[in-house]
């Protein structure tokens, strides 16, 4: 494995599973976040984190002790990234905000440094030329609960070397992910260019009132043997997630049928506090 050391930079929702995992699989990881109140965040966030791999993994105590150990916080980014083999960048998903800190983090970490996007809708053309490194950067992609979830889409722009490429595709394999390498740029990457059709074909299904969730989910887990259907789909992604994606696609298109999609899961789901999974409610009950 070429890569030893990993910093991983912002240490939100995904950030602090990418640094916890891959400490877990035995690197050396140091997390960069803007402030030490962040850092605190992350910690907590971390610590919270071992449960899920007992009850999922059942890894044992020591072990996420020892992970815990293996990982350094620091808020300063040149100290943050001055060993890095590989920096992941996990920080929020806005574009000026990403070619900033590109551009700080050209300058300040080693040339050898390799540098991973967790973009999900952005692509890594877009910040190629902010990195100064354009062959050393490319996009690694995980799900939500990486632990399980365990998925890591590898995709350069046209400028990534190859070597580079391969040398990310060993790393997501060896902190225990399935590798699934892309051989363009894609916006959505493979899993959302195939589920986010899939899901807005099921809500505009409907809003026109042609069937209810249940019999929707039902007509594809039946004839497709999926073990859930769209709207279970929804209820664990979310249902803000569901209404941002919808709205911002009601806005560009002017579809009223998007237009229609968003404002029932406003009026129906967002203003009644059925959010998904994660409250107990959304198009089911849990
Ligand atoms: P989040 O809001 O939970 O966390 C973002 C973190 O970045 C915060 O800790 C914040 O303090 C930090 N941050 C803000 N500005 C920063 C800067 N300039 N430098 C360093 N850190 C900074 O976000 P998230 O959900 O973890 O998403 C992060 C990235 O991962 C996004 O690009 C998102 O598209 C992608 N992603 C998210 C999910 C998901 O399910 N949440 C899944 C796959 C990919």
């Amino acid at each position: 494995m070429d890569f030893k050391q990993v910093t991983v930079a912002g240490s939100g929702v995904l950030g602090s599973q990418i640094a916890f995992q891959t400490a877990y699989k035995g690197f050396q990881v140091t997390v960069y976040d803007i402030n030490d109140a962040a850092l605190d965040k992350a910690k907590e966030r971390i610590q919270a984190l071992k449960p899920h791999y007992v009850h999922d993994l059942g890894a044992a105590e020591a072990d996420l002790e020892a992970a815990y150990n293996r990982i350094a916080f620091n808020s300063d980014l040149a100290q943050a990234v001055s060993q890095a083999d590989l920096v992941i960048e996990a920080i929020p998903e806005v574009v000026p905000i990403k070619t900033e800190f590109y551009a700080k983090l050209g300058q300040a970490a080693p040339a050898h440094t390799v540098f991973a996007s967790n973009s999900s809708t952005l692509l890594p053309s877009q910040f190629a030329e902010a990195t100064g490194r354009p062959a050393k950067f490319l996009a690694l992609h995980f799900a939500n609960e990486i632990w399980k979830n365990n998925t890591a889409e590898i995709m350069g722009h046209p400028g990534t070397d190859e070597q580079v490429f391969n040398q990310v595709v060993a790393f997501a394999k060896a902190i225990g992910m399935v590798a699934l390498p892309l051989h363009k740029e894609q916006p959505g990457y493979i899993l959302n260019s195939l589920l986010v059709p899939l899901l807005e074909a099921a809500q505009q299904l409907l809003v026109k009132e042609v069937a209810d969730p249940e019999t929707i989910d039902k007509t594809w887990m039946v004839g497709t043997g999926a073990p859930l259907g769209p709207f279970a789909i929804l209820d664990v992604v979310g249902i803000n997630t569901a209404y941002n994606i919808g709205n911002a696609k009601a806005q560009a298109t002017g579809n009223p049928l998007y237009e229609k999609v968003a404002n029932l899961l406003k009026t129906e789901y967002i203003d009644k506090g059925k959010l998904g999974r994660e409250t107990g409610e959304g198009f089911y009950k849990y």
